[in-house]
């Protein structure tokens, strides 16, 4: 664990693409949120879920991870069939809605072109991504949306990617006291094809939930 900072400054400089990209959406779109996507939920959350990165005219623009993202809309009812959130979504960051027991975050916390960020990207915003887990003293179950995440989670916990590879639907064990589950991510084109269903999805977060009440 390299850093203990949760949160990259509001201008953070990491990564020169994803500075610059942002200083053109400051121009482009002023209103928007524009700045490294914090964390939503709290520190004694036993569950994490953890998302590739904010969509430019969602969570870039809210300020909120997935929100306003076509990816949240999926996100957030299951949290809410799940009771790991109340209130209702309203894709915006002051709807009210409220995680219960979970937390939300990003591999990457800025929003990158065409939501492709590079691996030099990924690295970068790893040391965060660290010290998020390493302040959630409850943390048990850990959900990757995708293989971007769960490859970032694997090296944030200093795994080889070879011995716990990304399968949806599959269980990791990350630490005596930390498991892994795999989701595909929740994104237009795999819910439009059906690679994931909105059944395929609560199993993962039942199973995590399952896990996390149960250790
Ligand atoms: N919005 C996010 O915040 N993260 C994703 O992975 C997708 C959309």
């Amino acid at each position: 664990m390299l850093s203990r900072r949760i949160e990259p400054d509001h201008n953070c400089n990491l990564c020169s693409r994803l500075r610059q990209f942002r200083e053109e959406n400051r121009v482009r779109f002023p209103s928007y949120f524009n700045g490294p996507v914090p964390t939503f939920g709290s520190a004694d959350a036993r569950l994490l879920i953890v998302g590739l990165a904010p969509g430019l005219h969602g969570a870039n623009r809210t300020g909120r991870p997935f929100t306003g993202d076509f990816a949240g809309v999926l996100l957030y009812e299951t949290l809410l069939a799940c009771g790991l959130a109340s209130g209702s979504y309203a894709e915006r960051a002051d709807d009210g809605l409220h995680l219960v027991g979970c937390a939300i975050t990003n591999a990457v916390r800025c929003v990158p072109p065409q939501n492709k960020p590079e691996p030099s990207e990924i690295a970068n915003c790893r040391p965060f991504l660290e010290a998020t887990i390493a302040a959630m003293p409850d943390l048990k179950a850990i959900v990757a949306l995708g293989r971007v995440a769960h490859d970032s989670v694997v090296r944030a916990f200093g795994l080889k990617l070879a011995a716990l590879p990304f399968a949806h639907g599959r269980e990791h064990l990350l630490s005596p006291s930390i498991s892994l589950f795999d989701s595909y991510h929740c994104s237009r084109y795999n819910t439009n094809t059906a690679v994931l269903t909105p059944a395929m999805f609560e199993d993962v977060f039942a199973r995590a939930c399952k896990h996390g009440a149960a250790s």
